[in-house]
Parts: C-alpha cells; structure tokens; sequence
C-alpha cells in the first residue's frame, strides 16, 4: 500500500509543523533567558531529560553552588505538590534526586488505592548520587505520571520493593529500606537520572490523555498550566 505520493517531503511536511507549534508555544508568553536551576519542570523533548546525569563530587555537597540546586529542588518539589523530582527536571544534568509523601498527598487518594498501592510516608527526602538495590523483583503494575510528560499518564510496572542509599544535602551517608509506591517513586526517580522516561518503558496502548473526557465535554475549550497557579 502507497502511503504518501512522489511530491509529498516527510522532511519538510515536518519542519513546517514544528515551526507552527514552536511559534504558538512561543507566541503564549515573552521569551526570557533564565538559566538552570529552573523554578518550573521541563517537558519531554528537553534534551537534559534524555541525558545520563553526573554524578555529584561529594566534596562539593555543601557548596553554594550544589546548595542552590537543592534550595530550588525542594522549592518546585513543594510548588508542584510533588512526591519525586529529579534534578535533570529543572534541567540540571546531575545526579540529586527529591522524594517524599506526605500526609496531605496520602489524603488524594482512598483507603483501598492506598492499600493497593502500598502507600507509606517519608518525609521530604533529598537523595544525592543514589544507588538502588533491587529487593523484590516481583513487578507491580500501577498508572504512573510524570511532570515532565504533563497531562498523561500510563501503566508501568515497578519492582515491588528496592533499596535506596546515597548521601543526603549535608553530604552524610543514607539509606532507605522501601517497598511499594515509594519503591515505584524510586524508580521513577532513578529513570530519569538514566535518561530514561516512564513512556519508553509503560504498557504503549495504556497511554491516557488525562483530561479527555473534560475536552469532550468543553467542546475542546481546555488549557493545560505548565506552572501551578
Ligand atoms: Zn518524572
């Protein structure tokens, strides 16, 4: 079967589409150069995303310049009411990664979800050159979404239960014995210091736009904040 005629450039067909989007998004807000450490999240497609991050001399943990990045991880963390961050989202190539779950999150989802799901707290937690041992290697499989992949979400499964160990923000030894959701978070976590996204490795046809029956229901009227309000 013919797909596409002799005239037809794939090339071309392609450069014009991604200029359109790029002078929609661009045309949204003023472009302004701030560099990294950023205050929001960066989106897939973001080279930093797709990079094997550095790791962190840990002689340099108490530096202003290793600090400012923590500042500004716990800062979005917060910001996003988020439960895993990782450092190349606010497009630093390094490997520091935040997690933590709160009651206030715990509180979003229902007592079955949370029994399912294995849910438990930890308080904000920064995690410096992370290491991740493998406890349980039985699979779970639960929808995931991530920040940088905004307004989806897909089936992953995870390793039921893993060990995390590294170095916290004063540069002191640490380790987390984990299992359940904060074993997925990890993971998830640790994925993105690897350069790797839950979409490259999620059950594909379980991909779900997650507001498509509200863009049914207004007609297609809905934007979507790259930024909590
Ligand atoms: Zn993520």
């Amino acid at each position: 079967m013919k797909l596409l005629s002799k005239s037809v450039n794939l090339n071309s067909n392609r450069g014009l589409s991604y200029n359109k989007m790029k002078n929609w998004y661009g045309n949204l807000v003023k472009p302004r150069t701030i560099p990294p450490p950023y205050k929001h999240i960066t989106q897939i497609g973001d080279p930093t995303l797709r990079l094997k991050a550095q790791p962190v001399d840990v002689d340099t943990i108490k530096s202003v310049k290793v600090q400012k990045i923590i500042k500004q991880m716990r800062d979005v963390f917060e910001k996003y009411n988020s439960v895993g961050l990782a450092a190349p989202q606010i497009g630093v190539p390094l490997r520091i990664i935040a997690i933590g779950f709160s009651n206030g999150v715990m509180k979003q989802w229902s007592a079955e979800e949370i029994q399912a799901r294995d849910m438990t707290l930890l308080p904000f937690t920064i995690v410096i050159n992370p290491e991740v041992k493998i406890t349980d290697y039985n699979k779970l499989v639960f929808p995931e979404s991530c920040e940088s992949v905004k307004g989806y979400w897909a089936d992953v499964p995870r390793f039921k239960a893993v060990n995390l160990n590294g170095f916290n923000q004063n540069g002191e030894a640490l380790n987390l014995e984990t299992k359940g959701w904060l074993s997925r978070i990890i993971q998830h976590e640790m994925d993105h210091l690897n350069g790797t996204l839950y979409t490259d490795i999620m059950n594909r046809k379980s991909l779900t736009c997650g507001g498509w029956e509200i863009i049914n229901e207004r007609n297609g009227s809905v934007n979507l904040p790259y930024k909590p309000s």
